[in-house]
């Protein structure tokens, strides 16, 4: 007979169970203050167990009461530290160890082996409390210009391997005082475990150089006197975070013209640090998604539209109604920029094309004839990083330069990659890439690669994402134009080379980000990209497929008279339209080219010498510039289609006529209508805001005939606010789903995450 289990009442109550787990957590938890959060959290509930930095990201056991243990895992995602994001967390039940206390371990380094995943944070704006102490006179680190805590101060741009703990780091020169590595030690610091801990006694140190590279001041002093020439008119070459700034005064007018001759650079608008918010607002108009940018961790160039009066000089942004716009980011530049009390030319310390100067010995050189003096410092820059710039489009963020607080931060990708990917990026504005499981890493943008320098940075800049990813990768991608630099670079490292095709790849970005999926129809619009036909492309619409593309629909190809040296002269792109659409009845226009120039670009178009066919609608941009008279050189990249944009009168909504035929877009009609407005005397503006719309209207037509519910917005063109304002609302109003981009440039800074995606299907 079976024994009667005992009635559940008799049961002994007994004491709530204990269980031990193991949490296994990836994201961005390093550096960030997280095993110190985790201590304090595990104290708070009575928990044992240990916390432990690992290459892949944290691993943490606790052992107590059931519910203790439920309330401990909600309280990791809802109190974390601001900066710590949490991607993935394993939760495994493991035995009991009945050992009381919660510890932290020291960094697991044993297995090097190990697939190293970890996230890298970007640097980080200094935070309140380290502002507060470094201004307050009792406080040790009163005024010392590299000040940080476990919640901001430098992570990328110090780091050279990984687990992120000090010896990995360029910190691992100054040995901490006995001050500093008690607040190290101590878990209930907010300097426990911050790498970058420093102070006056053990820290970095600065430095003022003159143009010789003599040292002219140290300490305060050398703060003080960088100060005083930057308010006599002087240039201050500045060693930052992630490289050089070239500072001066903003509202001295010689003091600027003079910085844009010794850079050669004319019109290209500066970057303006200001000294506070309140600051920005009496200069320019920033909405609540603005000033949350510019007041965030990441703290980047935010574009924003320029007052009526602005107090800077004209030279800062000639001719250009928007600024871009920081704060100071870094206790150094906090200090310089209060002891100047005014807004600052803040721009990358480089030569034309070349990579941002990161280290002293080197700035004086490069920078010899540019800077008048270099404030410098003794903590070396081991991840070149430029600032980012963003602009809010269609009441979102839209990261056009993604570098530093953003890289290297990965993009989360819908594909996991059997082994790692390393994508080489385009020419212009390039970034690499590197994709570990559906991770992609982006490297900060390293700018176009015109010269040795450039490369130099872009090899090392692959070869850094490899090294802290412990990864060697076979796979090599890279942009289908056989003359690309990155594309012979993609050559010389070995290994199998893959040529993505240049739209493609924008197309594939702007997927990735968004997490769609195919089929899908892209828009890819911009000044260049190599076709699969060897013609120049830039207004494509693809329809992405899984595993390829088709180009269902384009801009009808006009001749473009010299080639690429048509970038930098809208007038040729002008012309080549102009005689697509009525013959040599094109040269009888004046479009203020010199009459030996157009005779030459007329010989040329009649015999088609040096006139390569383009597609782009960046070209397109050109020449709608030149004919209507706004822009007649390109300065810099992008100048006139920005100048056309600026001018457009958003009032008005009519459009000129387009035809689409044979999956071609026929833009004739429009340039008809165009110089018919302009010769009947309407205002610029309106001509402008209706050449606008009817780009919007072509694409919105484009959708429909394709007829794929998703449309993406991807390329250099959609930079435009307008252009990609216009383009959403047409096509949401007709019931399409929309994605542009947000945290991935859609210029060519985005190509590299593109080319990776391109192998997903076969890697
Ligand atoms: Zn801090
Ligand atoms: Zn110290
Ligand atoms: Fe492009």
């Amino acid at each position: 007979m079976p024994i009667a289990p005992a009635p559940h009442s008799q049961q002994p109550k007994q004491k709530e169970a204990t269980k031990r787990e193991r949490l296994t957590i990836e994201g961005a938890v390093q550096g960030v203050g997280f095993r110190p959060f985790v201590y304090r959290l595990a104290q708070e509930l009575g928990l044992a167990g240990y916390v432990q930095n690992t290459h892949t990201g944290v691993v943490i056991e606790i052992e107590g009461a059931s519910p203790l243990l439920e309330t401990f895992k909600q309280a990791l995602q809802e109190r974390k530290p601001p900066q710590a994001c949490i991607m993935s967390l394993g939760i495994r039940q493991i035995t009991n160890d009945g050992n009381p206390g919660f510890t932290i371990r020291p960094s697991d380094t044993s297995d090097t082996d190990a697939e190293t995943t970890a996230l890298i944070q970007p640097d980080l704006a200094v935070c309140t409390d380290c502002l507060r102490e470094m201004n307050d006179p009792t406080d040790r680190r009163y005024r010392y210009p590299f000040i940080n805590c476990s919640h901001c101060g430098p992570r990328f741009s110090i780091i050279t391997a990984l687990p992120y703990g000090r010896p990995n780091t360029a910190m691992a020169r100054f040995a901490m005082c006995h001050d500093c590595r008690t607040e190290y030690n101590n878990p209930d610091d907010r300097r426990h475990h911050a790498q970058p801990i420093a102070c006056p006694k053990c820290g970095p140190q600065l430095e003022l150089r003159n143009g010789k590279g003599k040292t002219d001041a140290r300490h305060d002093d050398a703060l003080q006197q960088a100060a005083q020439a930057v308010r006599e008119g002087r240039v201050l070459a500045l060693k930052g975070l992630g490289g050089f700034h070239l500072i001066c005064d903003a509202r001295n007018a010689d003091a600027v013209a003079e910085l844009r001759r010794r850079k050669d650079r004319p019109v290209k608008p500066f970057a303006v640090i200001y000294p506070s918010l309140q600051a920005v607002k009496g200069d320019c108009l920033v909405m609540p998604e603005e000033e949350r940018l510019l007041s965030s961790a990441q703290a980047p160039i935010v574009l924003l539209r320029k007052k009526k009066m602005p107090s800077l000089a004209h030279e800062v942004a000639p001719g250009n109604p928007y600024l871009g716009v920081m704060l100071p980011y870094t206790p150094l530049h906090h200090l310089l920029i209060c002891e100047l009390g005014f807004p600052v030319v803040a721009t990358s310390g480089n030569r034309a094309n070349e990579p941002i100067c990161i280290d002293e010995g080197e700035a004086v050189e490069t920078l010899k004839g540019i800077a008048d003096l270099f404030l410098v410092h003794d903590r070396p820059i081991s991840g070149r990083c430029d600032d980012s710039i963003v602009r809010v489009m269609a009441g979102r963020e839209t990261v056009l330069r993604r570098a530093r607080g953003y890289a290297p931060l990965p993009v989360v990708v819908a594909h996991s990659f059997s082994a790692p990917v390393l994508a080489l990026g385009g020419h212009f504005k390039n970034t690499v890439a590197l994709a570990v499981r559906d991770r992609v890493f982006m490297s900060p943008h390293i700018g176009n690669l015109d010269t040795p320098q450039a490369w130099a940075a872009h090899r090392e800049a692959a070869d850094l994402l490899c090294r802290l990813y412990k990864a060697e990768p076979e796979n090599i991608v890279h942009d289908l134009h056989p003359d690309y630099r990155s594309t012979q670079l993609a050559e010389e490292r070995g290994g199998n080379a893959i040529a993505v095709q240049h739209h493609h790849a924008h197309a594939l970005a702007c997927m990735a980000e968004n997490r769609v999926k195919p089929p899908c129809l892209a828009v890819a619009w911009d000044g260049t990209g190599y076709g699969t036909d060897s013609s120049i492309w830039g207004g494509e619409f693809l329809a992405l497929k899984p595993g390829g593309f088709e180009r269902v629909l384009h801009f009808m190809p006009f001749p473009l008279p010299g080639g690429d040296a048509a970038v930098l002269d809208p007038r040729r792109a002008a012309l080549g339209m102009l005689y697509a659409l009525e013959g040599d009845g094109a040269f009888s226009r004046d479009i203020g080219l010199p009459d030996e120039a157009r005779w030459l670009i007329k010989a040329a178009l009649q015999k088609n010498i040096n006139c390569p066919t383009t597609s782009s609608v960046g070209r397109i941009f050109d020449a709608v510039a030149a004919l209507t008279g706004i822009c007649m050189e390109n300065g810099f990249e992008g100048q006139a289609a920005m100048a056309l944009e600026f001018v457009a009168d958003r009032q008005v909504i009519e459009v000129y006529a387009f035809e689409i035929k044979n999956s071609v877009i026929d833009w004739r009609p429009m340039l008809s209508g165009l110089l018919q407005d302009i010769q009947s005397g309407i205002t610029l503006g309106a001509v402008a805001a209706k050449f606008h719309a009817t780009l919007a209207s072509i694409i919105l037509a484009a959708a429909k005939s394709v007829g794929e519910p998703t449309v993406l917005l991807t390329g250099g063109c959609f930079q435009n606010a307008l252009l990609l304002e216009c383009a959403v609302d047409e096509l949401e109003q007709a019931g399409f789903r929309v994605c542009s981009h947000q945290q991935v440039p859609p210029n060519d800074g985005g190509l590299a995450l593109g080319q990776i995606m391109a192998t997903a299907n076969t890697l």
